[in-house]
């Protein structure tokens, strides 16, 4: 275990410095524009994957970073140059940790690197769980995946919905229910290969924020794919409803779903983008604090305003402390007895809204316009209380947790 400090090594601040880098010369310059086209920023994506940043290696190295830091700290940084183009880079990674977390080593080497593709055909991936009518209640979830023994296929049906890269991925990562007696417990994850005839792009949505990061619906209408994209494979499936059948009759202690364990695994990280977009608007305003001047003075010399920048600070420092302990515990295998990874996501993300709103406050009429980039990131501040789990959901992860009362 790595020993504790507070301090990045060597290593940690020469990546982050290189993504630093490249989120202030590649990523900010282009975050006005791809938020006014609302497309999918697909130069920004290449050269990230030209430079290595987006690639399975490059995340594995950040995954397996022993201190835990190393997602964190890439997640502050592209996220610091922009939530809708950083989310368009690492929206890929939420169906790749899908695939980590539930599949075999063979699922793993076969479907990750079709995910990202490479830097002369860059390829994205899509995690689709949500639906219309299964939201924060992921146990309502419609979406059936029947199976075919004599083809040894899995038939999917249903809508998915709000999925990131949902229609334009190369591989689509869909959760749905096998067992319709098991709640939550009776979900599966499947591969959806590339080309798979029945998946087809819904409604793309028109958002209020992180507008360069593609959201869309999902419709599977008896999309077939073979039995080997099973996340997990058929026995680990057929073992764990067994014991899930055999907890539900006993009415004992719940056991984890595939989505939950994604969710869990990402938390933390969704917390490291909100610090991002909350540190890059309280530096914009406090250079425009130091320079601009009303009354004789710099408006920073007014306590009024000072005192709001010395909260901001305190809390986005907070909100990444909170972020590198869940990381630091995720990868030291500690168990999250109070919920600590919905702690840091519940703190960073309502820190990202509150400090990207205090930030347009200090810039005044400039503020409210589109000439000052603190109103993009005060809109995209607002996802961040909503997916992976609202703040309510945490709260209530959280409580339970603390209470000892099962989390469904
Ligand atoms: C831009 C964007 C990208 C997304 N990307 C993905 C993706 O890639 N893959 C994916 O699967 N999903 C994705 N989501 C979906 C996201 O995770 C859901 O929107 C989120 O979980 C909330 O579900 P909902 O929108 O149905 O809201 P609802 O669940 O309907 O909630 C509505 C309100 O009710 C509150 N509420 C609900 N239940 C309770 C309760 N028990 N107690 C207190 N309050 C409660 C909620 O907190 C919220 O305020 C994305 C969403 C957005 C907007």
């Amino acid at each position: 275990m790595a020993e504790f400090t507070m301090e990045l090594n060597d290593e940690q601040k020469e990546v982050r410095d290189w993504l630093h880098g490249f989120a202030a010369d590649v990523i900010r310059p282009a975050a006005a524009e791809w938020d006014e086209r609302e497309e999918t920023p697909w130069p920004v994506i290449q050269e990230a994957a030209k430079v290595g940043i987006y690639s399975l290696d490059f995340y594995a190295q950040q995954y397996f970073d022993p201190t835990g830091l190393g997602i964190p700290m890439a997640m502050e940084e592209l996220f610091w140059g922009d939530a809708g183009i950083a989310l368009s880079i690492v929206g890929t990674g939420l169906a790749a940790v899908g695939v980590l977390a539930n599949g075999t080593e063979e699922q793993i080497g076969t479907w990750i690197p079709q995910m990202y593709g490479d830097a002369n055909d860059v390829k994205v991936a899509a995690f689709c769980s949500s639906e219309p009518d299964a939201g924060s209640d992921v146990a309502s979830m419609r979406t059936r995946a029947v199976y075919d023994e004599a083809k040894d296929e899995w038939v999917l049906n249903g809508t998915k919905t709000w999925a990131t890269n949902g229609g334009i991925a190369n591989v689509h990562v869909v959760v749905a229910v096998v067992d319709t007696e098991l709640g939550s417990k009776g979900h599966a994850s499947f591969i959806v290969p590339p080309g798979t005839p029945g998946l087809a792009q819904g409604q793309k949505f028109k958002k209020h924020g992180i507008r360069a990061s593609h959201t869309a619906e999902v419709i599977l209408d008896n999309v077939r794919v073979p039995g080997s994209c099973l996340l997990g494979g058929k026995e680990k499936l057929d073992e764990r409803l067994a014991r899930a059948r055999e907890k539900a009759k006993q009415g004992g202690e719940r056991v984890k779903n595939a989505a939950m364990a994604t969710f869990e695994a990402s938390r933390p990280a969704v917390g490291a983008m909100a610090v991002g977009t909350a540190r890059a608007a309280y530096e914009v305003a406090l250079d425009y604090a130091k320079t601009r001047e009303q009354f004789g003075r710099p408006i920073i010399d007014n306590q009024g305003v000072a005192f709001q920048l010395a909260d901001m600070r305190t809390s986005i420092d907070a909100a990444r402390l909170l972020v590198w302990r869940a990381s630091w515990m995720a990868v030291n295998g500690r168990p999250f007895t109070a919920a600590e990874g919905s702690m840091s996501k519940l703190f960073a993300s309502e820190t990202a809204k509150k400090v990207t709103g205090q930030a347009i406050q200090i810039l005044g009429g400039n503020g409210y316009t589109r000439e000052y980039p603190v109103e993009r990131m005060h809109r995209d501040a607002a996802i961040y209380t909503i997916f992976e789990g609202t703040s309510e959901i945490q709260r209530l992860v959280i409580a339970r947790t603390l209470a000892g009362v099962p989390i469904r």
